[in-house]
C-alpha cells in the first residue's frame, strides 16, 4: 500500500493535479463561503462584512497599490504595518509579493511577458488563473528591495497567514461575545466568521481580480497607452477608485487615479482625510502635462 507522501509525490507530478493542489484553497474559499446559509442572517452580521469589505480594500488600493507598489505617497512605519497586516488580512499573501507582480505587470503591460494580460492570454487567466500557477507563488525580490529592507515586512510576508488568523480569531470573539451579553441580536462566532470573514474575503477577491481582468478589456480609453488598460466606472465603484485604469497606467505615481471630480475615486478621498489627520503625507498628483495631454485626446478621439 502506498503512504500519504508517495500519493501526494505522484501527484505533484502531474500538471493537472499540480492545477488542482493549487487552486484548492481558493476553491476551500467559496465553499466556505456557502457557510452564510447554515449559520444565519443578523444585522451584526451584514455589519461585520461591510466594515471587513471596507477595510481590506481600502488596505489593498490605498496599501498594497498606490504605496507599496507605487510609492504614490509617504507615511508612517508605524501606517505602513497597518496597511501591511489588514491587507494581508485579505488572504491575497503578502505586500512584498503583491508589489513585485504588480511592478513586474506595469513594466511588461499587455506583452508576451505580463503575468496577468487578458489580451495575450484570456480574462479567466488574467481574473484569477495566473493565480492558481506555482510559477509566480514565490517572490520576485529584486523587484522590491526598498519593501525588503523593512524586517517587519519580511515577517508578514513570510507568515501572511497570522493576519489572516487574526482576523478570523478576532470575529470570531466579538460574534461570541455579542451572543453571550446580546444573545437578541441573534450573531455567534461561527456567523461572524463566515460573513465577516468568507464572505467578505471572496467579494474582495473579485473585485480586486476586475482590475486585472475587466479594466484591460472593457471601458474607455483617454490616452493612447502601449498597453490596453481602460476607464470603467463600475470598477471605480466596486474598487474604491482601481477602475481609472487607463489613468493610472498613464501615469502610475499618482495617488489619485481619477482626473476630473466626476471620476470617483473614494481611496484617494480617504486618503485626504487620512492626510489631514497627519497618518499620510506627500500625495502625488498628475502632472499639468497629463491633463494637457487628457484635453487633446479627447479633442482627437471624442469618446
Ligand atoms: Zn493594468
Ligand atoms: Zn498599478
Amino acid at each position: 500500500m502506498r503512504t500519504l507522501s508517495q500519493i501526494i509525490a505522484h501527484a505533484l507530478k502531474d500538471e493537472d493535479n499540480r492545477l488542482l493542489m493549487a487552486s484548492s484553497p481558493l476553491v476551500f474559499m467559496h465553499l466556505a463561503a456557502l457557510g452564510v446559509f447554515f449559520t444565519g442572517f443578523s444585522w451584526v452580521a451584514v455589519i461585520a462584512l461591510l466594515i471587513t469589505y471596507v477595510a481590506r480594500v481600502f488596505a489593498l488600493t490605498a496599501g498594497f497599490h498606490r504605496y507599496f507598489s507605487h510609492r504614490s505617497f509617504k507615511t508612517s512605519r508605524f501606517f505602513q504595518f497597518v496597511l501591511a497586516w489588514v491587507g494581508t488580512s485579505s488572504a491575497q499573501l503578502g505586500p512584498m509579493w503583491w508589489a513585485a507582480n504588480h511592478r513586474h505587470h506595469h513594466q511588461h503591460s499587455d506583452k508576451e511577458e505580463d503575468i496577468h494580460s487578458p489580451v495575450v492570454r484570456s480574462a479567466f487567466w488574467a481574473h484569477v488563473g495566473w493565480i492558481l500557477c506555482r510559477a509566480y507563488s514565490s517572490i520576485q525580490h529584486d523587484r522590491v528591495k526598498d519593501l525588503s529592507k523593512y524586517p517587519e515586512l519580511r515577517f508578514i510576508d513570510r507568515f501572511h497567514i497570522l493576519p489572516v488568523f487574526s482576523l478570523i480569531g478576532l470575529l470570531y470573539l466579538v460574534g461570541a461575545g455579542l451572543n453571550y451579553y446580546f444573545p437578541g441580536l441573534g450573531t455567534s462566532g461561527p456567523q461572524l466568521v463566515m460573513w465577516g470573514f468568507f464572505l467578505s474575503t471572496v467579494l474582495v477577491y473579485h473585485v480586486t481580480f476586475c482590475v486585472n481582468s475587466v479594466t484591460h478589456i472593457i471601458g474607455k480609453k483617454r490616452f493612447e497607452t502601449d498597453d490596453e488598460s481602460r476607464n470603467s466606472f463600475w470598477v471605480a465603484m466596486l474598487t474604491f477608485g482601481e477602475g481609472w485604469h487607463n489613468n493610472h497606467h498613464r501615469y502610475p505615481l499618482s495617488a489619485r487615479q481619477g482626473m476630473y471630480w466626476w471620476e470617483i475615486d473614494l481611496t484617494y478621498y480617504f486618503l485626504c482625510g487620512l492626510e489631514k489627520l497627519g497618518l499620510v503625507w506627500d500625495l502625488k498628483h498628475y502632472p499639468e502635462k497629463v491633463y494637457a495631454e487628457a484635453k487633446v485626446g479627447a479633442k482627437v478621439k471624442p469618446h
